[in-house]
Formats: structure tokens, C-alpha cells, sequence
């Protein structure tokens, strides 16, 4: 199967949406580095967008839009359609979650002179990627009276950023001589965070010196630490990647690309929908999906059974039926095609950046292990409502056969029996502090989305 690229089909003015569109993207991103403050963005703009939030309605009836918050970390938009529930849904989801470190619950320590704090790192990192880079501190510290207090450390220009630090080279014989996966291994990523004592404390001065910056600033005593999710992120914005503009290099494109691309397809539908529409941005994925906010969770089967009531609609086997009768892309990014690394791709069945919107029929690893397998009746389906909207898209599996693979949320919705693939935008340096994507291809998933989610 021969691939276009993307590009070549822009005429000026659609090179324009194009780059606008990496732009916008760029702000979303940038607005968002954690799964809370990706939800909170999302609901600032679902809002603006006329969604309200499904709690506060007590009737639903066709062309409503109403949006569900699950603990600040996931939210669901839908678009209620004119055809009954039980003829199922198109549904899009993507994860708002992205590999980072977590600070643990007893974080804060004193070592020669220098205060730390300790993280265990959440998703499949390449440890030792993370060290020496500015890195900000985001979060929130949920205290003993119920106030919660948010934590940006590091992204304005003028904050203070952390970081951790790697043994000089001078040093390193024999460092270098290990392993890439112990080079740096996971209890010895401890974020810097202080180097001065505090005048007149005798005991860990430095450490009281960084407690008392933080009393100042939010209120909080160590022991608040207890529960608060803080995540160590890459310090700093996204920014055009390549001297064409033809890239991002950004925090998270994993899988806040598709969550934008997913967003931005549900706010350009202004009429009712024949189908009810839905984007599900879950949290957890890189960590299986567990947890209240994970996609594992009922959250979604219950949404959907709210709706169906509030609409008159509900019964036990009719919400059945919606969920069978469904129909849904898996949005998460892809490997892309990496041309100094292309003895792990098989090259007929690569997602390269820049040909478009990439479908992976299927995504496990060893004997397609652990993977969703979409259905070729489905698949031939899809390219009919891809060649109708004019999609750019291209098919692939991540790596050559063997060589690895990876899981997405897709085989958790197909449990309900209804139709998923999945879809994304193909992604360099994947997992990486610092990813890049085409803008084509976060034009060309838009496209896909919204041709998706009307005519599936
Ligand atoms: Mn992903
Ligand atoms: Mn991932």
C-alpha cells in the first residue's frame, strides 16, 4: 500500500489551518501537564462550549451536551444524538495521563548539605533520560480539613525549577559500563530541591530551610506530604519542532495529543448528531488502567446508564445494548517510524509521521499478545468513513513482530462487545521527557475524529 504524506495534499490556506491548528494544540498542552489540570482545562473549554455538567440536569433530550467529572482526573464529554441510546454510541477515548515521577508519601530528605526529594516514576520510563533537565514540581497537597491547595513549582519564568543530577563524566568509567535499564536505576531518581541551611537549626537545616519555603507558600507542614500527589514533570513549554515548523517537541504528546484531537472533533459538531457522542479521556493507562480513574472502572458503563435515565431511556438491557451496539476509536499515539533506529520497525506496516492518522488493527506483543484485534468488518467500514471525510491515513503495528508492543484502553471497552481500534497520532522519542509529532497528523486525527464520530 503506497502512504501519501500528508504535506503534499495542503494547499496554502489548508497549511495554514494546519499550523494553526499545532498552535492551539500547543497551548492545551502546555495548560496541561498533569491528568487534573489536563481534566480541569478540558471542562474550562467544555463549558465555554456549552456542556454542562451531567449532576446538575435532571432531563436530557437529542442535541444536549453534558460532560462528566470523575475525581478531577477523568472527564467524559457527550453529545446526546437523536437515534435511542440502545443503537449504541460512537465513542472516541484517548488517556490523559503520561509517564512522569511521582513524590512519594515521605519524600522530603537531607543529605550532605542538600535537600531531596524522593519519587517512584509512574508509567515505562528510560530512567535515565530524566536526569539533568529542568524539571517542575506539579500537583496538589489535599489537607487534614478537606482544603485542597494546587502546587505549580517551575514553569514561570522567573520560578525556581529542580532537577536531578548524573555522575560527571570524569567519573563514569565504570557508569558507563552498565546497562542502559540500571544506568540510573529508580531509587536514585531524588529530585534536588534545596542547598541552603536554615540559620539556627541544628538538625537538617537545609530541609527545614525548603519546609519553611513551603509553609510560606502553600500553607503546608511535611506531614501534609502524606496526601499529596505531586508529580515531577519537564520544566517549561512545548515548542515548534524542526526549522519548518513542522513538529512539536512537547511534554505528554502521549496522549494528550489524541485527548486534543478527540476535544477538538467534539467542539466543531454544532448539530445534533444522529449517534450519541462521546470522548472519554481516562486516566492510569500507563499504569494498566486501574483505579477509580482508570478506564478499568465502571465510570463510563454508569455515565452512559445516567444519560439513558435521564433521557427516559434506561433499562438494564437497553443500556446493555448501548454498550454492545457502540462503536469506538481507541485513540492513543503510535510508534513512529524512526529512521536511526529502523532495525526495530518492519517497514510496510510502520506509522510514519507526517502520513496521517495511523489505525492499529491491533497493538500486544509475542503472538499479538494482550492486544484488541479489531474486526475486518469494522476496519473495512472505517475506511469508507475515512475516504468520505478525506482523512489522510495510514495503518501500522507498533514495531516489528517481537520486538515488543504495547496496550491502550481499547481492550478493556471491547469487553462490552462493542466495536473498537485503535487510533493515533504516530510519535518520535514516545515516553521520552520530550516527544515530538507532526502537526499534519494532529490535523488529519481531528478530521478522523469528527468524520468518525458523525458517520460511524
Ligand atoms: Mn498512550
Ligand atoms: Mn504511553
Amino acid at each position: 500500500m503506497e502512504r501519501i504524506n500528508a504535506w503534499t495534499t495542503y494547499k496554502k490556506r489548508e497549511e495554514k489551518k494546519v499550523m494553526d491548528l499545532g498552535k492551539a494544540y500547543r497551548a492545551f498542552l502546555d495548560s496541561g501537564k498533569t491528568e487534573r489540570e489536563c481534566a480541569r482545562e478540558t471542562i474550562r473549554r467544555a463549558e465555554k462550549a456549552g456542556y454542562v455538567d451531567l449532576e446538575k440536569v435532571s432531563t436530557l433530550k437529542a442535541g444536549d451536551r453534558v460532560y462528566v467529572n470523575t475525581m478531577n482526573k477523568a472527564v467524559q464529554l457527550y453529545i446526546i444524538g437523536s437515534e435511542p441510546l440502545e443503537k449504541g454510541l460512537n465513542i472516541v477515548g484517548a488517556h490523559i495521563d503520561s509517564p512522569r515521577m511521582d513524590l512519594k508519601q515521605n519524600p522530603l530528605y537531607e543529605d550532605t548539605d542538600l535537600a531531596y526529594l524522593d519519587t517512584h516514576y509512574y508509567g515505562g520510563i528510560k530512567k535515565y533520560q530524566w536526569v539533568t533537565l529542568p524539571l517542575a514540581l506539579h500537583g496538589v497537597v489535599a489537607k487534614k480539613d478537606g482544603t485542597v491547595v494546587d502546587v505549580v513549582i517551575g514553569e514561570d519564568e522567573d520560578d525556581p525549577v529542580v532537577g536531578i543530577s548524573d555522575l560527571l563524566i570524569h567519573l563514569s568509567a565504570t557508569q558507563m559500563d552498565k546497562k542502559a535499564s540500571v544506568v540510573i536505576e529508580g531509587e536514585a531518581l531524588d529530585v534536588i530541591v534545596g542547598g541552603k541551611p536554615q540559620k539556627d537549626v541544628e538538625k537538617e537545616p537545609v530541609k527545614a530551610a525548603v519546609l519553611a519555603i513551603l509553609k510560606e507558600k502553600y500553607g503546608m507542614e511535611e506531614e501534609d506530604f502524606l496526601s499529596a500527589e505531586i508529580e515531577v514533570v519537564p520544566a517549561g513549554k512545548s515548542r515548534d519542532f524542526g526549522l519548518d515548523r513542522s513538529m512539536v517537541i512537547g511534554y505528554g504528546h502521549d496522549d494528550r495529543v489524541c485527548a486534543y484531537a478527540e476535544i477538538e472533533a467534539m467542539f466543531r459538531i454544532t448539530d445534533t448528531p444522529k449517534y450519541t457522542c462521546c470522548c472519554i479521556l481516562a486516566d492510569k493507562e500507563e499504569i494498566g488502567s486501574v483505579g477509580a480513574t482508570g478506564m478499568r472502572a465502571r465510570y463510563f458503563e454508569n455515565a452512559v446508564a445516567e444519560i439513558m435515565d435521564k433521557l427516559g431511556e434506561y433499562s438494564e438491557l437497553k443500556l446493555r445494548r448501548a454498550m454492545t451496539n457502540s462503536r469506538m476509536l481507541s485513540c492513543d499515539v503510535s510508534a513512529g517510524y524512526d529512521p536511526s533506529y529502523a532495525g526495530m520497525f518492519e517497514k510496510k506496516n510502520a506509522a510514519y509521521l507526517g502520513k496521517g492518522v495511523c489505525f492499529n488493527k491491533y497493538t500486544g506483543s509475542r503472538g499479538k499478545s494482550g492486544s484488541n484485534d479489531a474486526n475486518a468488518e469494522f476496519m473495512g467500514k472505517l475506511r469508507a468513513v475515512m475516504e468520505a471525510g478525506k482523512v489522510v491515513y495510514q495503518t501500522a503495528e507498533l514495531g516489528k513482530v517481537d520486538q515488543g508492543g504495547g496496550g491502550t484502553i481499547a481492550y478493556i471497552c471491547a469487553l462490552y462487545g462493542m466495536n473498537v481500534i485503535d487510533s493515533g497520532v504516530a510519535v518520535l522519542s514516545m515516553h521520552a521527557p520530550w516527544e515530538i509529532i507532526s502537526k499534519a497528523d494532529l490535523y488529519e486525527a481531528v478530521k478522523a475524529y469528527h468524520a468518525f464520530l458523525l458517520n460511524a
